[in-house]
């Protein structure tokens, strides 16, 4: 009875150890019982624009409630899209069911007009990189951590996904450059560095589509600026989902999706959000005078 969840674990460990290290297959693995049904014969998702659809998506984890509902929204090929809202909202489970770790309830997803439900699950997680919150090191040279994004990368591959993701600078700053150890028996990484590794990491797979579960918010602001620019270098080109937490970090995005209890309550350009004078308004106002309040705080500190 003991060794069974140990056993378990070994088997965890000898997959993402092997080619199928990144991290969503870590999340499949762990998740091999809410797997949704596989189609027979299915095609492969073909993403040459990365175009993304939700269309009138409704969801529910359980019968006796409902999710999301009347979820419809599009991400333009090269476009960053952002999801606001406040915590419980219904932002984290839009990607997975992106991901499809879950089927929608009614509606539909599709990615270049192809239901990702019709295509292999494969060639769907292919075509979709997801930045997570949290990130696991391995025990192993900080090169490798990156390299297991796709562990058949050239040196030099790694080494630009290094450069987009913004860590040259620190890589070079470690005793040992790239071939520092990080992980549980080496250097621990700051969750800022931590964060640029699986930017890197999910570059080096080169997915069509990006998706952000934005964690700058535990931050500092020069952490947080690295990463943005991270960002920015990797979407070029890309299809991007950000879940943003601090609101100042998606001004820029071509989209802004404000969700409320499983809503889409608004969407639009900052700036025009910031005239509707709505949710998004609040939200903004609300977070600003936050921010103002934590660093009187910290002025207050230390004056003491
Ligand atoms: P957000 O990312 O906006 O904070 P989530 O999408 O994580 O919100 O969650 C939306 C709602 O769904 C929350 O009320 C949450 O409790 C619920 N929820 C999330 N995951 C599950 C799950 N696996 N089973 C049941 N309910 C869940
Ligand atoms: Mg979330």
């Amino acid at each position: 009875q003991i060794f069974m969840p140990l056993n378990f674990l070994g088997f965890v460990y000898r997959e993402i150890r092997g080619s199928l290290a990144n991290i969503e297959n870590l999340f499949s693995l762990l998740n091999k019982k809410s797997q949704v049904p596989i189609t027979p014969n299915a095609p492969e998702l073909s993403a040459q624009k990365g175009l993304v659809e939700f269309k009138h998506v409704g969801f529910s984890y359980r019968k006796d409630r409902i999710i999301l509902q009347d979820v419809s929204f599009k991400i333009l090929p090269g476009q960053k899209v952002a999801i606001v809202g406040e915590s419980g909202a219904g932002k984290s489970t839009l990607v997975k069911l992106l991901f499809r770790f879950y089927d929608v309830t009614s509606g539909s997803v599709s990615i270049d007009q192809q239901d990702i439900r019709q295509v292999t699950q494969d060639s769907l997680r292919q075509n979709i990189g997801i930045v997570p919150q949290d990130t696991v090191l391995f025990n192993d040279s900080i090169f490798e951590n990156v390299r297991y994004g796709r562990p058949e990368a050239s040196n030099l591959e790694v080494n630009q996904a290094i450069d987009l993701a913004n860590l040259r600078a620190f890589i070079e700053s470690l005793p040992d450059k790239h071939e520092t150890q990080v992980g549980e028996r080496g250097l621990k990484l700051s969750g800022g560095e931590k964060q640029r590794v699986a930017i890197a990491r999910t570059i080096l797979k080169r997915p069509k589509i990006l998706i952000f579960d934005e964690a700058t918010s535990s931050l500092d602001s020069q952490s947080e600026q690295l990463i943005l620019k991270a960002i920015k270098n990797v979407s070029k080109g890309h299809s991007s989902l950000v879940i943003a937490h601090r609101l100042s970090t998606i001004i820029d995005a071509d989209n802004i999706i404000v969700m409320g209890d499983g809503k889409i309550l608004e969407q639009g350009s900052h700036k025009c959000l910031l005239e509707k004078d709505g949710a998004y308004k609040q939200l903004w106002l609300a977070q600003r005078d936050n921010e103002e309040q934590n660093s009187e705080d910290s002025h207050s500190t230390e004056s003491l």
